[in-house]
């Protein structure tokens, strides 16, 4: 059975907080610290260790930032996705709009053809504008079904959720470690592939102030997994399963 883990490279300062939201791309960048260039530099390590090419959906502000890491994840025989520029919520789509212009550079780039909406927040508008621009295919809702619908012209391809509970997210990585492959194995036993994702910042934690700050975590003591190091669970996934990326299921 072929599974599709796939990265979000973002960021740690990227979610969507109060302290982050508001920083021009060179502060975030000088807060990041060069920690998305090496958790993605470690990312591929693993990938090619175990000769696995996976989907990366990647904000369009790691173009401007770090032109030749995103040019060796392509390289490399890895799909670029887009995760839009600066991991806006699309609570609107006048937000995509923007953000798709910002990426200019980047989109023409790469052409990429799937999508990830930031925190999993899409409508089916944006949807009409991710055809517009080129998107064949979004994976940026849970479903229990593994079964891809075309909306406004584009593929939709869930992340798994098992029993409702929305197991293809980086959550449970974190959450069960090497555990999540027993969640792996039951779903390929019900004859479904797990479609899920991992964020770089997970597979190599950075070090000092980052997300979830203390602050956030005493408000939100559930997001705990997100502390947790998941470079061995990673690794270990690789290792123990078959992967693809994404864009092989629309074959
Ligand atoms: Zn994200």
């Amino acid at each position: 059975m072929i599974n599709y883990l796939s990265i979000d490279l973002e960021s740690w300062a990227s979610p969507n907080l109060p302290e982050f939201i508001n920083l021009k791309s060179r502060e975030k960048k000088k807060l990041d610290n060069g920690h998305i260039k090496k958790s993605a530099l470690e990312i591929l390590r693993i990938l090619k260790k175990h000769n696995t090419k996976l989907t990366f959906f990647v904000v369009g502000q790691m173009y401007e930032w770090y032109p030749d890491v995103v040019d060796k994840i392509a390289q490399e025989g890895h799909e670029i996705g887009y995760h839009t520029h600066d991991h806006e919520v699309l609570t609107n789509t006048s937000i995509l709009t923007k953000s798709i212009k910002k990426s200019k550079k980047f989109l023409q780039r790469y052409n990429p053809i799937g999508f990830r909406a930031p925190r999993t927040v899409l409508k089916p508008n944006h949807l009409k504008i991710l055809k517009d621009h080129g998107f064949r295919y979004d994976s940026s809702i849970y479903s229990d079904e593994h079964e891809k619908k075309k909306i406004n012209g584009i593929l939709e391809i869930p992340i798994t959720s098992f029993a409702k509970v929305p197991v293809g997210s980086g959550y449970f990585i974190g959450f069960l470690g090497k555990h999540v492959k027993l969640l792996y194995k039951a779903i390929n036993k019900t004859g479904s592939p797990v479609v899920s994702y991992i964020h770089n910042w997970q597979v190599l934690r950075p070090k000092g102030y980052t997300f979830p700050t203390k602050k956030y975590l005493l408000m939100n003591p559930h997001y705990w997994p997100y502390m947790v190091d998941c470079q061995g669970a990673f690794e270990y996934l690789v290792e123990n399963f078959r992967f693809k990326p994404i864009k092989n299921l629309l074959q």
